[in-house]
């Protein structure tokens, strides 16, 4: 089934009501968020949820963040919040996404049956704006096909889900242009599940201890079911290559993300990213989407370093260069 998609300005207030309307009545919105777009339905609406899995063509085992404007409606969606969850809820509004034991109002649909949730409070106004207007918890998965880069303007949300998406607020590009740190907040020490939008330093500045998934933890897969399925993808192959090595690969059908200039007499596409991490961040998703030019066959991404965003950067470039 096909839907009229519509996209409506983020910092109208009308526009925002009515799509809070939408969404009331079971609909998808994809809306802004500081770290990604993400799609929108009624999180404690199993038919509405239903609806982003099929949208996304999401692996049902994949369970959603609920998203909500304020701690106590975070609470609300809890059986019970650990000490250390109430400490790491101080960064919130924020890319920290916190998993929680889950209450009995939240449907399997929406935490794929695991019997934890994952929640936030998004860091921007127009998201705010939406769920404040809503009153409900939203449920928001970035707003792509599942399996390609994450959408970071209204425009990348057209491309993926035009005619699927009931509504698009456009509130241009994100801040922070990478998904929310995901915390399983359950743990006597928490423990970070993906890394993402707020550096694991920031975390330490709340908590005293904190573990990190690893990918030889036996339990990896079911602690972070997302791990599971191929991510941020473009349809050429991506390569990733150490700073320098980028200058001798050159080609016709060649696009490379590389920090330094073009070099002289380089053959094929040349991206330059920004030197600071935050910019590179922000950037990171556009540019896969702009170098997976039909005639490009190969993107080469030079690497960046894994401190601070660099960790979640990183983990990005290596998801996107699987096979
Ligand atoms: P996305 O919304 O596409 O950015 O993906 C959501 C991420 O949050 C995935 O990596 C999920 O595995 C993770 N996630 C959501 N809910 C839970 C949960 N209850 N337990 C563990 N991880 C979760
Ligand atoms: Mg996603």
């Amino acid at each position: 089934m096909t839907v009229k998609t519509a996209m409506w300005p983020a910092d109208d207030p009308a526009a925002v009501a009515r799509a809070a309307e939408v969404l009331r009545r079971g609909g998808l919105v994809a809306f802004p968020t500081e770290t990604v777009y993400g799609l929108g339905a009624d999180a404690l609406d199993a038919a509405a949820v239903g609806r982003i899995f099929a949208a996304k063509g999401r692996p049902a085992d994949n369970p959603l963040i609920v998203h909500v404007a304020a701690p106590e409606q975070a609470r609300a969606l809890a059986r019970s919040v650990p000490p250390a969850a109430e400490q790491l809820m101080s960064l919130w509004p924020g890319p920290l996404t916190l998993v929680l034991p889950r209450a009995e109002v939240v449907p399997d649909a929406t935490t794929a049956g695991q019997d934890t949730v994952a929640v936030r409070i998004p860091g921007h106004p127009a998201a705010l704006a939406l769920l404040r207007a809503c009153g409900r918890p939203l449920a928001a998965p970035s707003a792509n096909r599942s399996g390609r880069p994450s959408p970071t303007t209204a425009q990348h949300v057209l491309a993926d889900l035009d005619g699927v998406v009931d509504v698009i607020l456009d509130g241009g590009a994100c801040a922070v242009g990478l998904e929310s740190t995901v915390v399983d907040a359950t743990r006597p020490v928490p423990m970070v599940l993906r890394v993402g939008g707020l550096p694991v330093e920031a975390l330490r500045t709340v908590v005293g201890a904190i573990d990190m998934l690893s990918g030889q933890d036996p339990q990896a897969m079911s602690r972070s079911p997302g791990l599971r399925h191929r991510h941020y993808a473009p349809r050429a192959r991506v390569v990733l290559v150490a700073p320098g090595e980028a200058a001798a690969m050159g080609g016709p059908a060649v696009a490379v993300m590389s920090q330094q200039p073009r070099p002289p007499g380089f053959v094929g596409r040349w991206q330059v990213m920004p030197s600071a991490l935050e910019g590179y961040a922000q950037a990171l998703f556009a540019a896969l989407r702009e170098l997976d030019a039909p005639e490009v066959e190969t993107i080469v991404v030079e690497t960046v370093p894994e401190v601070g965003l660099g960790r979640a950067i990183a983990d990005r470039l290596r998801r996107a260069a699987e096979r």
